[in-house]
């Protein structure tokens, strides 16, 4: 049965390794738990945390004063290509299982750490892959209404590192997420440049989902990017900074500012700047530090706490300063992708 335990600190259940207490802490092992438990904090007037695996969490030194509901429900079931996923299930096991039964679609996503129900809140994507592009579904419990439904793909408001959950955050809970996963012995076509690269491969093609699998890992070890306990650069929330999208006018400003920085031009004409090539020009590269908190030697868009000795703070005053930095010499912007709890950049 489900316990309150109260006072439990956050750290532990994120991988940066920060955070304070929480007033009260229970796992719920059920999607029905889940929804018990989140509509009972709610009509008391209680704040509620829903924590997954902790890998997109800032959590403030004071903590959360509130209940954090810790997602642990479980199982998997099959309807042909549809493959419908507790939230708690582990999103890297997920993927490594849906590879060796040779269906297609999330190979490129492997090494992400988190849970599935994570997995929508902020389209979570990678090596040219986004869950967007295989959820078929996804059951929420809406925290507003008390009701708990099934919401096709066009209602989740999928954009890029977003979601429809985002917009209003909190609003819902997911309970399970269902993936159409052809099981056609291919990968999705190769859609990202460095992993065609590692594959040997031209863009478009397919490869055996397996390769797919080892080369993205290969990749994403060599940038710090798979949870490691022998990597001090892998104690992160994963990219701290998204890619900021700009408007034409803005892009034009930058240009003046910076002749020929590297864009990406998306198809509604707003343009894509890379983060990590803002953050290194404005003089942060790979490796630098400020007091216990470091960007990762391997990635420039990783904040980490190597030594895990800092606290939410350290971190933060590094995260202000890069930001900062890079608002002064190109003017714009960078926004924090994972999630604050009681604290903000
Ligand atoms: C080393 C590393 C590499 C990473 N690489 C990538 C990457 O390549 N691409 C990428 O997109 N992300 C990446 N991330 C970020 C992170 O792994 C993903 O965002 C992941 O989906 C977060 O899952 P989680 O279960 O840990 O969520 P948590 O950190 O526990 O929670 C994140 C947010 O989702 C909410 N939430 C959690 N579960 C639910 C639920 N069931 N219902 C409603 N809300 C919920 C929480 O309240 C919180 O607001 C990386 C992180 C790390 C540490």
């Amino acid at each position: 049965m489900t316990e309150r335990v109260a006072g439990v600190r956050l750290a532990p259940y994120t991988t940066l390794g920060l955070g304070g207490p929480a007033r009260a802490f229970v796992t719920a092992t059920s999607a029905e738990e889940i929804v018990e438990l989140v509509g009972a904090a709610d009509r008391a007037g209680e704040p509620v945390l829903v924590l997954g695996g902790g890998s997109n969490l800032v959590v403030a030194d004071e903590g959360f004063d509130g209940l954090v509901v810790r997602v642990a429900s479980r199982g998997i079931e099959f309807a042909g290509d549809r493959v419908t996923v507790q939230a708690g299930e582990d999103w890297d096991g997920l993927v490594a299982r849906m590879v060796a039964e040779g269906r297609s679609g999330i190979e490129c996503l492997s090494g992400i750490p988190g849970l599935v129900g994570s997995t929508p809140i902020q389209n979570v994507g990678a090596y040219g892959q986004e869950v967007s592009q295989t959820i078929t579904g996804v059951r929420v419990y809406d925290r507003k209404t008390g009701a708990v439904s099934d919401l096709p793909t066009r209602e989740c408001g999928f954009a890029y590192r977003h979601s429809a959950f985002k917009e209003e955050a909190g609003r819902h809970v997911v309970l399970a997420v269902t993936y159409g996963l052809a099981k056609d012995g291919m990968s999705g076509p190769v859609a990202y440049q460095e992993l065609a690269a590692r594959l040997g491969v031209a863009l478009g093609e397919r490869v055996p989902p397996a390769e797919a699998r080892a080369a993205v890992l290969e990749l994403r070890r060599g940038k710090g990017m798979v949870l490691d306990p022998d990597d001090p650069d892998s104690r992160s929330a994963g990219s701290f900074f998204t890619n900021p999208l700009l408007t034409a006018g803005e892009a034009a400003e930058l240009e003046l500012r910076t002749p020929g920085f590297p864009r990406w031009d998306m198809p509604d004409g707003s343009v894509k700047v890379p983060a990590a090539w803002l953050i290194e020009n404005a003089g942060f590269p790979k490796g630098y530090r400020r007091g216990p908190a470091r960007i990762s030697t391997k990635h420039t868009l990783a904040m980490t706490n190597p030594e895990m000795s800092a606290t939410t703070a350290d971190l933060l005053d590094l995260a202000r300063e890069v930001r900062d930095g890079v608002r002064e010499k190109f003017g714009v912007t960078l926004v924090n992708e994972p999630v604050m709890v009681g604290t903000h950049l």
